[in-house]
C-alpha cells in the first residue's frame, strides 16, 4: 500500500471510521481531514479521527496522495470544487458514496484531469456524525470499487490494497451494475422501512404507544433502518433514481403476487416464498455478513 498521506473530506460515520481505521491498521500513513460543519471539526479533533483536522478543505488536501470524499452524494461536486485549487495533480480521487454513476459524473466534472476511482464500502450503521465512526467498521465487509473503463491500473491496485488493509473484502464492479445491485440490497429496503414506519405512525386506530410497545413484532427492525440520515438518503434516492424505480416496479409486482396469494388462500405460494427467503437469511449469516443471535447480535459497534 503506497499512499503516504490520505485526506478525508467529511468527518461523519464514514470519514471518521476511515480516519480511525488508517491510524489503527496503517500507522505510517498521515491523515488530514476537513468537515464543513465547525462543530464536527471540534468533535473530530477531540476524538482524534485524523492526525490533523484542518479549517479548510484546501489545507486538508494540500499534500495528499489520496483524497476520499465522505460527504452526502449530493454534496460531492461542491466538496471537490472547493478542494480543487490545492489538490496535487497526481493525487488519486476517491469516495465512499452509496451510488456511483452520478458521483462519477460530479467528481469527473469538478476535477478534470485527475484520476478518479470510486469505492463504496458496504458497511454502515443508522448513526451519523463525528461520534458515529469506529475503526472496525469495514472489517469483513465488502467494499465495491468501480473503476472507469480506461483506468490507471497501478492506482487501482493501490486503492484495493488500501481497503484491504482496513479489513474490507474488495470487489471490482461496473458503476451501472453497482447502482442496480445496491438499489435492491440497500436502497429499496430503506425505502420500504421509511414507508412502513411512516404508515404505522399515521394509523388512526392504533395508538403511538401501541406501536412502540409491540414493536418487537417486526416493526422495531424497520425503525432501525428508518432512523438513517435523512440528507444522505434523500440524496441516494435522487442520485440513483432510475435503478431504484426499476427495482420498485419489480417489488410492487412481487408484492401484488403475495397479496393475491393471501386473498385466495394460496398456502403453497406463501409457504414456498417464505421458505426461500429464510434460506437467504441463513446464507447471509453463513457468509459472516450478519449475526444469527436474537436481535441480530447487534451492538453499537456492529452493523
Ligand atoms: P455523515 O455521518 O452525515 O457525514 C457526512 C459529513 O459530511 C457531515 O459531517 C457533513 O456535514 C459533511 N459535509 C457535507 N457537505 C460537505 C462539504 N461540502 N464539505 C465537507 N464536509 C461536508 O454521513 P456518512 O454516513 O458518513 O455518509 C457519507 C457518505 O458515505 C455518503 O455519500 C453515503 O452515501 C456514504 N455511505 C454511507 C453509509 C452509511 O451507512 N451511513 C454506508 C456506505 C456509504 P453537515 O452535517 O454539516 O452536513
Amino acid at each position: 500500500m503506497s499512499f503516504s498521506h490520505v485526506a478525508i473530506i467529511g468527518l461523519g460515520l464514514q470519514g471518521g471510521s476511515i480516519g480511525l481505521a488508517v491510524q489503527c491498521f496503517l500507522p505510517h500513513v498521515r491523515t488530514t481531514g476537513y468537515d464543513a460543519d465547525p462543530a464536527t471539526r471540534v468533535r473530530a479533533r477531540e476524538r482524534g479521527l485524523v492526525h490533523e483536522v484542518c479549517d479548510t478543505s484546501q489545507d486538508a488536501v494540500r499534500q495528499c496522495d489520496l483524497v476520499i470524499f465522505c460527504v452526502p452524494p449530493g454534496a460531492m461536486g461542491d466538496a471537490a470544487r472547493e478542494a480543487a485549487p490545492a489538490l496535487p495533480k497526481d493525487a488519486l480521487v476517491s469516495d465512499v458514496g452509496s451510488c456511483k454513476q452520478s458521483i462519477a459524473k460530479a467528481l469527473g466534472e469538478a476535477l478534470p484531469g485527475y484520476t478518479v476511482i470510486l469505492a463504496h464500502p458496504v458497511a454502515g450503521t443508522e448513526h451519523s456524525g463525528p461520534d458515529a465512526g469506529f475503526a472496525s467498521l469495514f472489517r469483513n465487509r465488502w467494499c465495491i470499487v468501480t473503476p472507469p473503463e480506461a483506468t490507471n491500473l497501478l492506482k487501482l491496485t493501490e486503492l484495493v490494497a488500501f481497503w484491504e488493509a482496513l479489513g474490507a473484502n474488495v470487489e471490482i464492479m461496473d458503476a451501472v451494475h453497482h447502482d442496480l445491485v445496491l438499489a435492491v440490497t440497500s436502497h429499496l429496503p430503506h425505502l420500504i422501512a421509511y414507508t412502513i414506519v411512516g404508515t404505522a405512525s399515521d394509523l388512526e386506530d392504533v395508538t403511538e404507544s401501541e406501536v412502540i410497545k409491540y414493536s418487537a413484532g417486526g416493526f422495531r427492525d424497520f425503525t432501525r433502518i428508518a432512523a438513517s440520515d435523512p440528507i444522505m438518503w434523500r440524496d441516494v434516492f435522487l442520485a440513483n433514481r432510475d435503478a431504484v424505480l426499476t427495482m420498485l416496479q419489480r417489488f410492487t409486482e412481487d408484492l401484488t403476487a403475495l397479496q393475491r396469494a393471501i386473498r385466495v388462500g394460496d398456502e403453497q405460494t406463501l409457504f414456498d416464498h417464505f421458505t426461500r427467503t429464510r434460506a437467504i437469511r441463513r446464507s447471509i449469516i453463513e457468509e459472516g455478513q450478519d449475526d444469527g443471535r436474537p436481535d441480530f447480535g447487534r451492538s453499537d459497534h456492529e452493523a
